[in-house]
């Protein structure tokens, strides 16, 4: 490549994406410039995974498209270069051993975020990309000989490729307020409208803040609005908050609320035991009343569902929380069995971008080339990571898809 720019390839953003595409342009022998707003690199890397670091999934590549939903298929390509597998020898190789958790997540052994984050800056290092901290990228322009004009509020350096990897709009302590969005949207990108994703959802009844603390981790949320058909619904592990729901299952489904334009009016149904029938519920209440009726309601409940849930049901059910178990009606016994199955909590919406995990929406993947990671509409401009119109469930999706469209791009410039 002929060196009349100052770099081969500019990467926005040291996050995931640009960490991993700066290493894989670098190790070609590209003249790589890495620009970072913040202080250091990969700062959500180091809090991700509560500093655990979830790094990727234990699956094949269709189990990571299929956490996209319908944009998963965007990923076919990338996850054939650098799938799940690929990700954990590449940390192995760096000497991060890793493990696998009952879900399905990816760990490193450690537990530590900050041997993920340092295993990428040792490789950084090693592969020549010079790094520049504290160095917000403020504007992009075409040169009219070919290449990009990158402005910061330092300097004006010209290259021949730009990597765009400024992530989303989620935690946008960590830097990330979205101004990749702009730089695409300057070259004639959609940007399809964004909104929190993988964020707590929050709850109007005040009951719910009773049962704060309360993690239960096994159950079927299912999101509604005013159509019968639930909108999505999601099978994991809660935990109740004072301000309302979090934990993986309540996030996975967090999206549609966010996306919702009135999130107030939508009802979050809740199955306490979907590993149990109606039927079969209503049968264990029964039984369970007639042989010990001399005991509370609540503790027969408590066999099946955390004390304080059962009383909290109870008192939905219209019933004392001190109420004995004998002669139960079948009425009241089919209230509170339908109110385990189908506890609805008319929902608030999100604790918004500021406790979001991810950013939905973003840049349009129609106008990306899926194989190369380019812009269809400005050539030797590409874009990796969470920018692009990607966000997947809770459980490693995310880096994942940061790691291997990063890569992606990484080897084209
Ligand atoms: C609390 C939390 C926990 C998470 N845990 C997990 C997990 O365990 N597993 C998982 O898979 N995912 C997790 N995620 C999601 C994951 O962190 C993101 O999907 C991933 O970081 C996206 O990588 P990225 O490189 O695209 O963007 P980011 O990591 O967000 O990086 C973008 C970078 O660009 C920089 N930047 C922005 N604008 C500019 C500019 N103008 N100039 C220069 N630099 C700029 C930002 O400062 C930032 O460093 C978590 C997210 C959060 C917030």
């Amino acid at each position: 490549m002929p060196e009349q720019h100052d770099y081969d390839a500019i990467i926005i953003g040291a996050g995931a994406a640009g960490l991993m595409a700066g290493i894989h342009a670098a190790e070609r022998g590209r003249r790589v410039l890495l620009l970072e707003k913040a202080r250091k690199p990969g700062v959500k890397i180091l809090m991700s995974g509560g500093t655990r670091c979830n790094i990727t999934h234990d699956c094949d590549n269709r189990g990571i498209v299929a956490a996209f939903g319908a944009n998963g298929k965007f990923l076919h390509s990338a996850l054939a270069g650098f799938g799940p597998r690929d990700v954990v020898a590449f940390f192995q190789g760096e000497g991060v051993a890793t493990k696998i958790e009952d879900t399905g997540k990816i760990f490193p052994i450690s537990d530590r975020a900050l041997d993920v984050l340092n295993a990428l800056l040792r490789r950084l290092e090693r592969s020549g990309v010079t790094p520049a901290l504290s160095e917000p990228v403020r504007d992009v322009q075409p040169l009219t000989g070919g290449g990009f004009r990158v402005s910061t509020e330092k300097r004006s350096l010209t290259t021949a490729k730009v990597i765009v990897t400024t992530g989303g709009l989620s935690f946008p302590g960590c830097g990330t307020t979205g101004d990749g969005y702009g730089f695409a949207r300057q070259f004639g990108h959609t940007i399809v409208p964004t909104r929190p994703a993988l964020v707590p959802l929050t709850t109007q009844p005040a009951w719910v803040k009773n049962l704060q603390g309360i993690t239960m981790p096994d159950i079927t949320l299912k999101v509604f609005g005013e159509g019968p058909k639930p909108l999505t619904s999601r099978r994991g592990s809660v935990l109740f908050a004072h301000f309302g729901l979090t934990g993986p299952a309540p996030l996975d489904v967090s999206r549609a609320v966010s996306g919702h334009p009135q999130p107030a009016t939508l009802v979050l149904e809740v199955d306490l035991l979907p590993d149990l029938s109606e039927p079969q519920f209503d049968s264990f209440v029964q039984a369970e009343t007639l042989a010990h009726g001399k005991q509370l309601l609540a503790v027969v409940l408590a066999g099946k569902i955390p004390r304080r849930i059962a009383d909290q049901i109870l008192t939905l059910c219209d019933l004392p929380t001190d109420r004995k178990s004998a002669a139960l009606s079948k009425i009241d016994r089919q209230k509170i069995v339908s109110t385990v199955k189908h506890l609805r909590i008319p929902l608030r919406g999100t604790l918004g971008y500021e406790k979001a995990e991810v950013t939905a929406g973003g840049v349009c993947l129609d106008e990306v080339d899926s194989r190369t990671m380019q812009s269809k509409r400005m050539p030797h401009l590409y874009f990796a990571g969470e920018v692009l119109d990607l966000d997947g469930w809770i459980g490693g999706y995310n880096f994942q898809s940061a790691w291997s469209t990063g890569r992606q791009a990484g080897l084209q410039v």
